[in-house]
């Protein structure tokens, strides 16, 4: 599984900079740099994500789902990366989000 850094700490899932959901699903369809894609799977914490929701642990890996086809570490909507790094400090929505690893083969 991927390695997962997260600088969004306003994330409900965020657990000092690593994410405790278990698995997450980066968005950016047609995306062609890392502006264009974001983590669909935040929550702000002020909206008051489930606490059920949560995976036990701020865990190191994670499964991740993407669907930005045109990153070089996308093989069939799933991450390939050893490891990534998902910014968006001060995030209030999905789209404040970014996967910052994405490298894109167009
Ligand atoms: S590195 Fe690429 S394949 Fe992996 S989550 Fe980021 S955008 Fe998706």
């Amino acid at each position: 599984m991927t390695i997962l850094k997260c600088s969004a700490t306003t994330c409900a899932y965020n657990e000092d900079m690593l994410c405790s959901r278990g698995e997450i699903n980066v968005m950016g369809d047609s995306a062609k740099s890392s502006e264009e894609t974001s983590c669909g799977s935040f929550r702000e914490k002020s909206q008051g994500a489930m606490n059920s929701a949560k995976n036990s642990c701020g865990c190191e890996t994670i499964q991740i789902d993407c669907k930005a086809h045109n990153c070089t570490y996308n093989e069939n909507c799933k991450c390939t990366a050893a490891a990534i790094d998902v910014a968006g400090s001060g995030a209030k929505v999905c789209s404040e989000t970014k996967c910052d690893t994405f490298e894109c083969q167009c």
